[in-house]
């Protein structure tokens, strides 16, 4: 029989539970025999087929192509080293193809990492205790505790419900919440039955207790899950635009190297040598490394940034992190710590301070109702083994009860029967208990929200109707505790009588109590942080237009007399273009809003060209953070929902993590165009000796295998290097990239290929030539390809090369300021290595058999290398120059 149509306790049998769920060691049984409660992964792109694309894309083309030109070039014209040189391209394309598999590897296995840091848990009752557990290890027959906001991790039949609804979109594809009971049910598929819920789906309000009967790839999720989950994830822009990029540059190298080709044949060059030269110029510009190299350095990022408490869930939000504008704010547990304290009350008609109850019995006893209804009125949870119990959940709450507990005295013969839950719509939430004198109704919640259900209030000298003045003065107190930031909940009560609906009206007003929630430390330097940084912060809570003002002066949010304050109520009747209006104002908070109305929010802003981050918790915050380019989800206070439909999730609650993960996101930015510049700069000096050679019929400066040596060979890793750069201390005063900014701009172009890559040619051509002209050598004099002079000239070239780059990679670590302010290699310890590796490469090209032998060349005298390190100096000095001049007319 399936388990929807039977009735509640027959179910529990089928399964050999019971109401208080399996005890450990039988759940530990289940376990081993069930297996855990995991989908199976979406079968990936096997291994070695992902390892055989990388010898298959474009750029590997092009080179196959190089190297089967220079094979054919050597059966037909023997001996001109090209067979050599086709080895030569296989094996960039073998290192080249190991490489980015290595980096994608890599880059995949942190993204993956960073799953493992937040796993989903369930709370189950075992034994009767309710403890957490990872949903992985749920097994048939556990009894689970559902909640507004959890994902439910498999498929279950309910036992307990109150006002329970679910969204059943990820299995059915509707998006409307539906309602769910107990009731045996008589549908076919129990993806109609009313008493089930299923693994994938979410709780949108309510609470429930539920059987589990099927688990894994047995749920329904499991079995459609090969047909829904998508394998791998989208590229980001950048991403995108880098493989663009890269393949425009492909295109116009091959087509510059077909141009030359037709020169030298114009010329009368031999067709095979001029072909070489074609491939040269080809594989000299062809951006090989760049796209795996800019997915690793945002795969880095991710992990920079979930050391720093910020969990990134896409790689593509790792740049859009770099670009927001605007943070729309929670308060609290964001902006302060949710360590709330009871500081103040108010009852009977006037303030009492916390720490003088203990001293007046006489008004705790008048007052009792209060105390009970703090005591009573939650939705705390408590966990753990028998005897040792804690409660679990809201710190306000916690504070309540404390108080409530403290206060009220014995609470024997009290029985909570039935709650009406809270939701930041209705902004109260109450519950109905059995007291020795009878039903009690106890709410508790926003003062605007209670005071309508109420009919009189509790004074000292007795009850008195509620009337205007009466209001006036509940109103007035709640201001001036809100106005010193504490957040106000209002309690009231009534009797109910069996017969008789429990809702929220004709109550007794019984008194307020004022909660304080400190700002976080942190956050007054995040806010700072963030003014500096061109970046906007609107503070949008639930909770009192005051108290949110309050703590915005706090923390440094509210500097002006008079920001604006636009409450929930105020929020409703404004129109879309008031909104956008509104929104231009420097300070703004939004008090007493409702969580569909943040979308509201975020939408516009969104209309108004900002890149909009916001955080939020709840499961009716999940639009607003699916709308924003950036949605950010409590790791701690946050539900399973939300967090499923944020782009970040925050570790630690905090806000100072996302000022954080932006300067990280800011960095990567940077990181991408210092390696650029420095990969660019390099093309120049691999081009011109080409071009001088095609033109002025000069020895070839340097070898088509030689180009390779610096491209893949010692370029490699220094350009990594730069992508593991720290962010900048300034990166967080300065403007926010605007989102249409280019990755490549003119500004970067130029520099690298007109200034870094035209000194860099000079240098290589002018040592190239000294070594000539010091042997006497004179224009129109032909020299043999394995003439010992001929060698050395190459090898100076190349050296020159490589030291130029060397100089030039302390150069691109910034492209205004002076590599002396940042200790030119300080600070970056894998830039260190990758420079010692970069020289010991060279080195072994100039100074081995087998390197000479591969990459043609000949050890070269030590004023080669001095002249080098000059040059390097030079340009060095002359960049130095360019920056200082920069940063002046910056500063003007
Ligand atoms: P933020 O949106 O910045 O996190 P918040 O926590 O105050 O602020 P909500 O959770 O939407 O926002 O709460 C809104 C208001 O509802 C609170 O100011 C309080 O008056 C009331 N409230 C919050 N939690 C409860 C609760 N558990 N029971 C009753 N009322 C509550």
């Amino acid at each position: 029989m399936r388990i929807h149509s039977l009735a509640v306790a027959q179910s529990l049998a089928s399964l050999n539970t019971s109401a208080a769920g399996l005890d450990a060691a039988e759940a530990a049984r289940r376990l081993a025999e069930y297996g855990p409660n995991q989908f199976e992964e979406v079968r990936r792109k096997h291994l070695l087929l992902r390892f055989a694309q990388e010898f298959t894309h474009f750029f590997a083309i092009i080179l196959w192509i190089g190297a089967t030109l220079s094979f054919v070039a050597e059966h037909f014209d023997p001996g001109q080293g090209m067979a050599r040189l086709g080895v030569a391209i296989v094996g960039v394309i073998v290192i080249n193809g190991v490489f980015s598999f290595w980096q994608e590897y890599r880059a995949e296995r942190a993204v993956a990492a960073l799953r493992q840091l937040l796993p989903q848990k369930v709370k189950v009752s075992r034994g009767g205790e309710i403890v957490e557990v990872l949903a992985s290890d749920l097994v048939p027959g556990d009894v689970a505790l559902l909640e507004a906001g959890d994902f439910i991790a498999a498929d279950c039949r309910l036992t307990e419900v109150n006002g329970l609804r679910v969204n059943l979109s990820t299995v059915t594809g509707e998006s409307l919440a539906r309602a769910r009971d107990i009731e045996a049910s008589s549908e076919e598929s129990p993806l109609h039955a009313r008493n089930v819920v299923l693994a994938g789906t979410s709780v949108v309000a309510g609470q429930a207790r539920a059987v589990v009967y099927a688990t894994g790839k047995h749920t329904e999720f499991g079995r459609i899950a090969q047909l829904t989950q998508t394998a791998g994830e989208a590229s980001s822009p950048l991403q995108q635009e880098i493989a663009r990029l890269s393949r425009l540059v492909a295109f116009l190298a091959t087509g510059m190297g077909l141009l030359l080709f037709l020169v030298g044949q114009a010329m009368g060059l031999p067709a095979w040598e001029n072909m070489l030269f074609a491939i040269g110029i080809i594989i000299a510009n062809v951006p090989e490394g760049l796209l795996p190299t800019v997915t690793l350095s945002l795969a880095m990022a991710t992990q920079r940034m979930a050391r720093r408490n910020a969990l990134v869930r896409h790689l593509p939000a790792v740049e859009a992190l770099g670009s927001t504008t605007v943070i729309c704010s929670d308060k609290t547990g964001t902006l302060t710590e949710n360590r709330m304290s009871v500081q103040s009350l108010w009852i009977g008609g006037a303030f009492m301070p916390r720490a003088d109850l203990a001293a007046r019995p006489q008004i705790v006893d008048d007052h009792r109702q209060l105390f009970i209804n703090a005591a009573l009125c939650h939705n705390l949870k408590e966990v753990g083994d028998k005897g040792r119990q804690t409660l679990h959940g809201d710190p306000m709450e916690l504070a309540l009860v404390e108080i409530g507990r403290n206060t009220a005295g014995d609470l024997e013969g009290f029985e909570r029967l039935d709650e009406i839950p809270f939701d930041t719509d209705r902004k109260r939430m109450s519950v109905l208990c059995q007291t020795p004198q009878g039903r009690m109704l106890y709410c508790k919640g926003a003062l605007e929200t209670v005071i309508a259900g109420c009919r009189d209030i509790q004074f000292d000298a007795g009850l008195a109707p509620l009337d205007p003045a009466a209001r006036t003065r509940l109103l007035a107190a709640q201001d001036e505790m809100a106005g010193a930031g504490l957040r106000v909940l209002a309690f009231a009560h009534r009797a109910v009588d069996a017969e008789q609906p429990a809702d929220e009206q004709g109550m007794t007003l019984a008194g307020l109590i004022g909660l304080a929630d400190p700002p976080r430390a942190e956050v007054p330097e995040a806010v700072a942080r963030c003014a500096a940084a061109g970046i906007r912060i609107i503070m949008v809570t639930g909770d009192h237009p005051r108290t949110a003002l309050a703590i915005g002066r706090q923390i440094g949010l509210v500097r002006s007399e008079q920001p604006l304050l636009i409450s929930g109520e105020q929020l409703r009747l404004m129109s879309p273009t008031q909104l956008q209006l509104a929104l231009d104002a420097p300070e703004i908070l939004f008090a007493r809003v409702a969580a569909e109305q943040k979308m509201r929010i975020v939408e516009s802003l969104k209309k108004k060209g900002e890149v909009v981050a916001a955080t939020g918790d709840g499961v009716n915050d999940a639009p607003a953070l699916k709308s924003a380019h950036i949605g950010i989800a409590m790791g701690i206070g946050g539900t399973d929902v939300a967090k499923a439909a944020a782009d970040l999730i925050l570790l630690d609650d905090n806000f100072a993590s996302i000022v954080a993960a932006i300067e990280e996101g800011r960095a990567v930015f940077d990181n991408i165009r210092k390696f650029l510049t420095y990969i660019l700069s390099s093309n120049i000096p691999q081009i011109v000796p080409f071009l001088a050679f095609v033109l002025f019929r000069i020895p070839l400066p340097l070898t088509v295998i030689q180009i390779l040596a610096v491209d893949l060979g010692t370029d490699m890793l220094p350009a990594l290097a730069l992508g593991a750069e720290k962010p900048d201390p300034a990166v967080m005063q300065r403007p926010p990239r605007a989102r249409r900014e280019r990755l490549l701009s003119w500004g970067l172009i130029g520099r690298a290929y007109l200034f870094l890559g035209v000194l860099e040619a000079a240098a290589a051509m002018a040592i190239f030539f000294h070594v000539l002209d010091a042997a006497g050598w004179h224009y129109g004099q032909q020299l043999a390809g394995t003439d010992p002079l001929y060698l050395q000239a190459t090898s100076a070239c190349l050296a020159t090369i490589v030291v130029m780059q060397v100089i030039n990679v302390v150069l691109c670590r910034h492209p205004q300021r002076s590599s002396l302010a940042y200790g030119l290699l300080a600070g970056n310890r894998t830039l260190q290595v990758a420079i010692a590796c970069e020289l010991a490469v060279i080195g072994l090209i100039l100074y081995t058999a087998t390197g000479n032998w591969l990459f043609g060349t000949a050890p070269i005298a030590a004023t080669s290398w001095l002249l080098a390190a000059a040059c390097g100096l030079l340009m060095w000095s002359l960049e130095e120059l360019r920056k200082a001049l920069v940063r002046r007319a910056q500063k003007g």
